[in-house]
């Protein structure tokens, strides 16, 4: 199987004709729940498309923890390894959005936060039967390094989404790391000069290669993929959809990729196959809700 370590967020959303000022109250319009975490959207983002995925992290012991973990259930995400911390809320991002599309964000780690060596000794238990790790950086890197150090002893690939963003990226990580899959943005921060488009990419892939991964992917948005290791450089193009919402795309990215893998593929198929999830997300809206089954998948694949 394949194993996500990492983040399970839930985001509480409200749409309000302006934002707020300090200390007033003003009505809203309309509110929704969205279940989210880099983590967990990349073991939907599998499960999906019918890869046997393990989740393990935090939740918390309140009902948010408990929405969040049926509805990785009812994704085909593996839950015997989410721990219900007791000690803290579950990870939830209180956001509020204006008719201009400008927001307000306040994220609370809660249990993603707690994400700890417990965790990775669980982690180390399920690693011998696995074939890959995905991780993120939305628990704390400390606990980053520590499962890619065991899934380095177990010999287990290591595919590291380098985000949100991060300026303290630790050296010791890249040579614990097989694939990197940052977007543009990521990729800048990680190498320090800005990366847009596929010259910029090709510059910063070599930085990362340098560093010790063995192979650079860096996501460019809806002008494709640049991908790099020792042996083959190579650039795939978008598939061009009517995208309405990128949000997951690079969550989505990060699934088909680590599928095609799963199924033996060439990492150049898993690259078009992450080229291929990733638009197929972008033309829905939502996170996890947007995410491709199979059947859809296959589909658009054939198209
Ligand atoms: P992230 O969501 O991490 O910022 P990107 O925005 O780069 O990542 O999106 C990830 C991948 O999804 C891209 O590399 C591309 O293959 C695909 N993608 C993103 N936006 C579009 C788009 N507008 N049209 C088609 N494919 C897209």
């Amino acid at each position: 199987s394949i194993i996500v370590f990492g983040s399970i967020n839930i985001d509480l959303v409200a749409t309000t004709p302006r934002l707020p000022v300090p200390g007033e109250t003003l009505l809203g319009e309309e509110f929704f729940k969205v279940s989210g975490g880099k983590g967990a959207n990349q073991a939907v983002a599998l499960a999906k498309l019918g890869i046997p995925t393990q989740m393990v992290g935090r939740v918390g012991a309140d009902d948010f923890g408990v929405e969040l973990v049926n509805n990785l259930q009812s994704s085909g995400v593996q839950i015997d390894n989410i721990f219900v911390d007791e000690t803290v809320s579950s990870g939830v991002a209180i956001i509020a959005v204006n008719h201009a599309g400008e927001n307000q964000i306040i994220v609370i780690p809660g249990a993603n936060g707690r994400v700890n060596q417990e965790d990775v000794e669980r982690l180390s238990q399920l690693l011998p039967e696995a074939t890959a790790l995905l991780l993120q950086l939305e628990i704390p890197i400390t606990t980053v390094i520590a499962a890619a150090t065991a899934a380095r002893k177990s010999k287990i690939r290591v595919i590291l989404d380098p985000a949100p963003a991060q300026s303290n990226f630790p050296d010791e990580l890249y040579p614990l790391v097989d694939i990197i899959t940052p977007n543009e943005v990521e990729a800048a921060q990680l190498v320090g000069f800005p990366v847009d488009g596929e010259e910029q990419a090709a510059k910063a892939a070599e930085v990362l290669l340098q560093r010790g991964v063995k192979c650079a992917i860096v996501k460019l948005g809806a002008k494709g993929v640049f991908c790099a290791t020792a042996e083959e450089k190579f650039f795939v193009p978008v598939f061009p959809v009517h995208a309405v919402d990128t949000v997951a795309a690079g969550d989505a990215f990060n699934g088909g990729l680590t599928a095609a893998l799963f199924a033996g593929f060439s990492l150049h198929q898993a690259v078009v196959w992450g080229a291929a999830a990733g638009a197929l997300a972008t033309t829905k809206s939502g996170a996890q809700t947007s995410l491709p089954d199979r059947f859809t998948f296959d589909a658009f694949l054939r198209e």
